[in-house]
C-alpha cells in the first residue's frame, strides 16, 4: 500500500513524499532521503519496534516521473495489529494503487515549510551561538502537529497538481475534492484551469499541452498550444522565466535538469502554473519592428509554484 506520510527519522518529523522530495532537490539543505529512515507514521506502531523497521520510498529523487511517488513497505517492514498501514493486499478492484494519488490535501499552502532540524548540522562558520531560535520543538507543539492522521496542508506544488493529473479521467472525484488557496477556496476541478479559458478567472492553476520551450541559455519562454480567444482573435500564450529567478532559486540544478530534458523531449509536455496570470501585451514583432502584435504573457515569480511534466491519461 502506498503511505500519505512517513516518520523522518533524522528530522524526527512526519513528512509526505513530496516533502521528501523538496528536500532532496533544495541545494540549500543538506538533506539525502538515502542517509535517511522513514518509519510507519503510527506513533504506537513506530514505537513497538527498531528504527530498523523501516519503509522504501519510491520516486522520491527521480526529477520526472510518471508514476506517483510514495513511501511504501519493504517485503521486511512489520507493523503491530491493528495498524492501518499493515495491509499489503491491493483495492478490492485489483487496480494497482500506486497509479493514484489517493491523499489529496485540502490547502496548498504558499510560504514553505521549514524544518527544525533534530541535530544541527555542522555549518561552515564555525561555532553557531545558542539562541532561542535554536530552542528544540516544544514537544506539546510537536505531538499535536504530529498527529496520526493524514496531512492536510502541503506547499509543495507537485502534490495537488499529482492529485489533479492522476485522478484526471475521475471528474467526479475531482469536483468533491475541495481545495483552499490562499483566501480562495473550490474544488480541485475548479482551481485548474485550462489555459485556453484563463480569461474566466483570476487566480487559478492554469495549466496546458506545451508547444515550444524556448532556450535562451539562462533564461526561458514556454509556448502554449492553445490560444486564447478574445473578440473573435486568437492570441498566443506564454510564460517567461528570467534568469534571475532562475539564479536565485535554491532547486536550480534539479530545475535547469527538468526544463532541458522537457526542451528536447518529442513526448507531451504540460505546464503548470500558479500565481500569475498571463494578460494581454504588445510586443514588436521580429521582422518588422515598427510592428506589434498581442500576446497573453506573465513572467513567472516563485518556481516553486510551476511544473513542467507528462500528464498520461490527459491525450
Ligand atoms: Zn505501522
Amino acid at each position: 500500500m502506498k503511505f500519505d506520510t512517513a516518520y523522518s527519522l533524522s528530522l524526527d518529523d512526519k513528512l509526505s513524499i513530496y516533502d521528501v522530495r523538496d528536500l532532496n532537490f533544495d541545494e540549500t539543505a543538506a538533506y539525502d532521503s538515502d542517509k535517511d529512515s522513514f518509519l510507519c507514521p503510527n506513533d504506537t506502531c513506530r514505537a513497538a519496534f527498531e528504527t530498523g523497521n523501516a519503509l522504501s520510498t519510491f520516486n522520491a529523487k527521480n526529477v520526472n516521473y510518471l508514476r506517483t511517488p510514495h513511501f511504501k513497505n519493504k517485503t521486511t517492514t512489520r507493523h503491530i495489529d491493528g495498524c492501518r498501514y499493515a495491509s499489503t493486499h491491493k483495492t478490492a478492484t485489483g487496480e494497482n494503487d500506486d497509479e493514484r494519488e489517493e491523499n489529496f490535501p485540502s490547502e496548498f499552502v504558499l510560504t514553505r515549510r521549514t524544518y527544525e532540524r533534530k541535530t544541527p548540522a555542522t555549518g561552515t562558520e564555525g561555532q553557531v551561538p545558542q539562541g532561542p531560535a535554536k530552542t528544540p520543538l516544544n514537544r506539546t507543539d510537536s505531538s499535536v502537529s504530529s498527529s496520526d492522521t493524514t496531512p492536510d496542508k502541503t506547499s509543495v506544488f507537485a502534490h495537488p497538481v499529482e492529485c489533479y493529473v492522476s485522478n484526471i479521467d475521475d471528474k467526479d472525484k475531482l469536483k468533491a475534492m475541495p481545495l483552499k488557496i490562499g483566501d480562495h477556496t473550490a474544488t480541485y476541478w475548479a482551481f485548474f484551469k485550462k489555459i485556453e479559458y484563463l480569461q474566466d478567472n483570476k487566480g487559478l492553476i492554469y495549466w496546458g499541452k506545451i508547444k515550444e520551450i524556448k532556450d535562451y541559455t539562462s533564461s526561458f519562454r514556454i509556448d502554449f498550444e492553445k490560444k486564447v480567444w478574445l473578440d473573435k482573435k486568437p492570441y498566443s500564450v506564454n510564460v517567461y522565466l528570467s534568469k534571475k529567478l532562475i539564479e536565485n532559486y535554491r532547486k536550480r540544478q534539479a530545475f535547469l535538469e527538468q526544463i532541458k530534458a522537457a526542451v528536447d523531449s518529442e513526448r507531451p509536455l504540460y505546464c503548470f502554473f500558479y500565481g500569475v496570470t498571463p494578460e494581454l501585451k504588445q510586443v514588436p514583432s521580429k521582422k518588422n519592428p515598427e510592428q506589434t502584435f498581442g500576446v497573453f504573457s506573465a513572467n513567472i515569480e516563485n518556481l516553486d509554484h510551476l511544473i513542467i511534466r507528462e500528464t498520461p491519461g490527459v491525450e
